[in-house]
């Protein structure tokens, strides 16, 4: 778990530094806002802690080039500032959280620990198997790095079949969760759907990843078909 503070104040940093690395955390002290964001856009940071007045650049400004650069590591703010319009700046900018000085360094303590519980806690919004990934939010699926264009069906099959990955899905199953109906067991809806899904996803790769489990239904294994 490694922390970057951004602090110029040469007590308050030594103290949150010293604080925190009790408290078990990796720790890189900075004390101006050009090696901060320096560090914070090049270091593999779970939490940056950021002064908001800095001799150089500001905490603000650091924050939002952070943000621009696709950058989404948790910031927590400290500030001597106490106003509703600062605190509103701070987390219009994309600041995680804020505290204002002088706070307890229980508190500091409590809310760091929160954010980086948060960041580990995240659910992922990426499903994977072998080289197959599926951004659900986006719904996009790539293999291999290629994108796969699915229809809204096969992305839902697929998403259902990598969530499950390894078990046996009857064609029932599918049917009820992918189509929301009950088909007749001989009905080759799902056969039908499978292959095209086959087609688009193994076809042009080795390793296949859709198999079929004769009289039981199918699933999605990166392990050899049997
Ligand atoms: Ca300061």
């Amino acid at each position: 778990m490694k922390i970057l503070v951004v602090e110029d104040e040469v007590k308050t940093g030594d103290y949150i530094k010293q604080g925190l690395s009790e408290g078990g955390f990796v720790v890189e002290l900075v004390r101006n806002g050009l090696d901060g964001h320096h560090k914070a856009v090049t270091g593999n940071f779970e939490l940056v802690i950021l002064d908001v007045m800095l001799p150089d650049i500001d905490g603000w400004k650091i924050m939002s080039s952070l943000r621009e650069a696709g950058n989404h590591t948790p910031v927590l703010f400290l500030t001597a500032r106490d106003s509703v319009k600062d605190k509103v700046k701070g987390l219009e900018l994309g600041a995680d959280d804020y505290l204002v000085k002088p706070f307890a360094f229980a508190e500091l303590l409590a809310r760091v620990r929160s954010l980086v519980r948060r960041t580990i806690a995240a659910p992922t919004n990426i499903l994977a198997i072998a080289d197959l990934q599926l951004d659900i939010p986006s719904r996009i699926a790539t293999r291999a790095g290629r994108t796969i264009n699915l229809t809204t069906k096969e992305f839902t099959l697929l998403e259902l079949m990598v969530r499950r990955q390894g078990e046996v899905l009857p064609r029932s199953l599918i049917a009820s969760q992918v189509w929301d109906i009950n088909f007749d067991s001989d009905t080759n809806v799902i056969d039908v759907a499978i292959r095209r899904l086959r087609a688009k996803i193994d076809d042009d790769f080795s390793v296949k990843l859709i198999q079929t489990i004769r009289g039981m239904g199918y699933k999605i294994s990166a392990a050899d078909n049997e």
